[in-house]
């Protein structure tokens, strides 16, 4: 390649980057203006209103005067993008222990569509899984008018998912063992002609905590998810903790007891094996296979002050602030979170976590460390799922197709003497 060739490859790359910088701005945050806009990714004017127009031609965004503005500077108000509500959107699937979930989400975040079975997966095979989620998925997308393009679907599951390629290696609560989910959830929703993504729940769940709930304005954070299982997913430095093959973050088979129970596993006195749902209901003298009715019964047993429901939440949260001082001492979080049965029971488990960070965790990183609840609740796990299949898109917004008859755009707009300091900042960033 000549060095006209790599010129040219080097501005593509940039631009790629800057509509991708654009359109995740405005996913994670509301519609902007174009000055918002230029001054927020440091770009000047003539290079937003370029990029503008390209997402528009793309169907993703539009753009609209604001009505009544009253002009902050001489010349006209800037227009506001903001993003279409028919453009590229996700399906996303919840594939959990005790029920399937499954909805439409726009970019923005926006749930436009959701549905939900409760009942128990454990030891369903994944075909039959995935032709019950088509019997759920079907009418809902059935009823939808007017809702966003799906592009894209996400999966999750709570099990350890190799990232590359979302093939399943071990999902214990629902017994599977090396199954190509993307594969089958594809093959059932072929007409949708849509790319599958599959993900860790704790991690997905994790990663729309931290875009849009509990994480937000952290760095490093941590969210504890458990339902039927227990995991977490760890942000290092704005980025979530993978490993090697997207297998991180296994924080429920941490062993806290060597001579413990037998885990699903397959090791012995995992963190799981003994603060897990089972755990918890068999400890409380309920059916450890009770699932959400047992689950619900021991709240409730809790809340009128039984003392054995208490002792037991009590001694799950002693456990649990064993192994969240570990996670304290190696990762030094700003935040930790708890989601899933452990948001449910946090009012019983709070101050026992707190004890035991008192005593094992260093002090030093104890004392930055936030505990608090997920903000996003059940959503997340549907929110997570999207993030993920819709990650391509964000990255890469000029590979979607062009619409047909791409919006008219007004490209030339009053100066508001942004655009001599603007083109000095860098444009990557
Ligand atoms: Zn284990």
């Amino acid at each position: 390649m000549g060095i006209r060739g790599e010129i040219e490859g080097a501005q593509a790359e940039i631009r790629r980057r800057n509509l991708s910088r654009m359109l995740r701005d405005l996913h994670l945050s509301r519609p902007l203006s174009r000055s918002e806009l230029a001054v927020r990714l440091r770009l000047d004017r003539s290079t937003v209103a370029s990029l503008v127009s390209e997402l528009a031609a793309r169907g993703v965004v539009r753009e609209r005067r604001r009505s009544g503005a009253i002009p902050q500077s001489p010349g006209r108000p800037s227009p506001v993008v903001e993003l279409l509500p028919d453009g590229p959107g996700a399906l996303a699937v919840d594939i959990a222990t005790d029920w399937l979930g499954a909805a439409v989400v726009g970019l923005g975040g926006r749930i436009i569509a959701s549905t939900r079975r409760d009942r128990s997966l454990c030891n369903t095979p994944p075909q039959k899984a995935v032709e019950e989620l088509e019997t759920l998925v079907r009418p809902m997308l059935a009823g939808l008018e007017n809702g966003p393009r799906i592009v894209a679907i996400g999966v999750s599951v709570p099990g350890l998912v190799r990232s590359e390629d979302g093939h399943v290696h071990l999902a214990p609560a629902l017994g599977w063992r090396d199954v190509e989910i993307g594969q089958l959830v594809r093959e059932q929703f072929t007409e949708l002609n849509a790319p599958v993504f599959v993900g860790n729940d704790a991690d997905l769940a994790t990663s729309a905590e931290y875009l849009r709930g509990s994480g937000r304005g952290t760095s490093d954070f941590i969210c504890i998810w458990g339902e039927g299982g227990l995991g977490a997913g760890i942000v290092v430095d704005g980025r979530l903790l993978g490993g090697s093959a997207g297998y991180a973050g296994e924080v429920g088979h941490v062993t806290i007891d060597p001579n413990g129970d037998l885990c699903h596993c397959g090791a012995r006195g995992c963190l799981e094996s003994v603060v897990g749902e089972e755990a918890l209901l068999r400890r409380s003298g309920r059916d450890p296979l009770g699932g959400t009715a047992a689950f619900e019964d021991l709240i409730a047993a809790a809340d009128r002050g039984e003392r054995v429901a208490i002792a037991a939440l009590a001694e799950s949260g002693r456990c649990l602030g064993i192994g969240i001082s570990g996670l304290v001492n190696i990762f030094n979080p700003n935040r930790v979170a708890l989601g899933g049965l452990y948001a449910r029971v946090y009012p019983y488990v709070r101050a026992p976590i707190l004890r035991e960070l008192e005593t094992r965790a260093i002090p030093a990183p104890r004392a930055m460390v936030d505990l608090v609840t997920v903000r996003l609740g059940g959503n997340a796990l549907l929110l997570g799922a999207a993030e993920l299949a819709l990650a391509p898109t964000l990255d890469d917004p000029g590979a979607l197709p062009l619409a047909e008859e791409p919006a008219p755009i007004e490209t030339g707009d009053a100066p508001e003497g942004l655009d001599s300091e603007a083109s000095r900042a860098p444009v990557l960033g």
